[in-house]
């Protein structure tokens, strides 16, 4: 029998609609081979709906993604939007819709491609079969505890203020999905804080260990996030599964990212209690090279094999797209930001057509 599913696309600015368009074909030729029926939407987030509508969420845009089975993002900002404020720039859009979808646990993979083992600026023997997955709790933390805000003081001046702040439940769901993952990985937890400084670090490592009660089979360990950001770089093999809170996780899972090489190969997704996930490339929206057929489309097209995969349960169409990514690699192919001597340098669309001759 067909299964059906309704996916809102998001293709937002910059290379954006680029990477989204090779997704699209490659998500519908994996439909036509497994027999799964996907119905697009598309929608607007950003910049395009800051031009379209004069802001960067409009409801419509959240009511699609509420009906939708799952959100594939690419990605938002540019040069153009960047003097705006704060809550008509397009990061506001992206914050506010992964608030109002409650997705708090964000899913990044830095894994190591045997093919691309060179693109990383470290040693081969320190990158060789690094294998990380980075949850970062995604709605709380800094990035939204209030008071925030730029004030005026008694005598004048004005003072910025943002505040970290953690509940027990907070930590706890987060904790929860990353000893999960932790147990379907390689079984190793390490939490991420800074509790000799922050109290609500301290909070953090004590919900966390006390969680570990519950999960015998993951072997929990504790970094200080500058110790951790040395640590990626130092001997990263030593990381299994990593969990940290969000303005920590927004750092280290771009550190452990640049580990594979190019930002342009890492997906990501980002899941709630229940409803439908959003699954987006790590990178931005690349404006330096918008629009002049450079974008790698891969990470794009991974976030989509993520979608299949945790949003869709269809994990035989995961598979299908990520052997068709090694594939194009192991045949050469590569585009600027991955390129390598003696391969074949394509542009984001012929990227896309050997993609879907792969798949074929
Ligand atoms: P970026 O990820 O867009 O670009 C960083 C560098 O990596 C650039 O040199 C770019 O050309 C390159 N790059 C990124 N993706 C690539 C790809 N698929 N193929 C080839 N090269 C690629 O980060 P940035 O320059 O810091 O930010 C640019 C804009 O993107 C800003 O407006 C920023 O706010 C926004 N941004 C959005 C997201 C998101 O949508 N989730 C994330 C990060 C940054």
């Amino acid at each position: 029998m067909t299964q059906s599913f309704r996916i809102t696309l998001l293709p937002g600015d910059g290379i954006g609609p680029e990477i989204m368009a090779v997704t699209l074909d490659v998500l519908k030729q994996v439909g036509s081979k497994l027999d799964l029926e996907f119905t697009f939407q598309e929608a607007l987030i950003g910049g395009a709906a800051i031009d379209a509508t004069g802001g960067p969420l409009p409801e419509e845009t959240l009511t699609a993604c509420r009906e939708s089975d799952a959100i594939l993002l690419a990605a938002i900002g540019g040069y153009k939007w960047d003097t705006l404020p704060r809550e008509l720039r397009p990061e506001t859009g992206l914050l506010g819709m992964r608030a109002g979808l409650g997705l708090f646990a964000n899913l990044r993979p830095a894994t190591i491609l045997p093919q691309l083992i060179d693109a990383s600026s470290l040693k081969r023997e320190v990158v060789e079969g690094v294998d990380i997955m980075v949850v970062r709790e995604l709605t709380g933390g800094i990035y939204f505890g209030k008071p925030k805000g730029v004030f005026t003081t008694e005598t004048g001046e004005q003072r910025g203020v943002n505040t970290m702040a953690y509940t027990d439940s907070e930590i706890d769901r987060i904790g929860r999905v990353a000893f999960e993952t932790a147990q379907k990985r390689g079984g190793k937890l390490c939490s991420v804080d800074k509790a000799n400084v922050l109290e609500v670090s301290q909070l953090w490592r004590d919900r966390i260990t006390a969680m570990s009660a519950d999960y015998s089979d993951v072997e929990l360990s504790h970094l200080y996030v500058d110790n951790a950001a040395m640590q990626l770089v130092r001997w990263p093999k030593q990381f299994d599964t990593i969990v940290t809170g969000n303005l920590f996780g927004d750092i280290l899972s771009d550190a452990a990212a640049m580990l594979t090489g190019s930002i342009g190969m890492l997906p990501s997704a980002s899941l709630g209690a229940d409803g439908p996930g959003v699954f987006e490339p790590v990178h931005g929206s690349a404006p330096d090279i918008a629009g002049q057929d450079k974008a790698n489309p891969l990470a794009q097209v991974l976030s989509a094999a993520m979608m299949l995969r945790y949003g869709l349960n269809q994990p035989q169409a995961a598979d299908l797209i990520e052997t068709s990514v090694l594939s194009v690699l192991d045949q050469g192919y590569r585009t600027g930001d991955i390129m390598a001597e003696g391969a074949t340098l394509v542009g984001c669309q012929a990227m896309g057509e050997v993609l879907l001759k792969a798949l074929a």
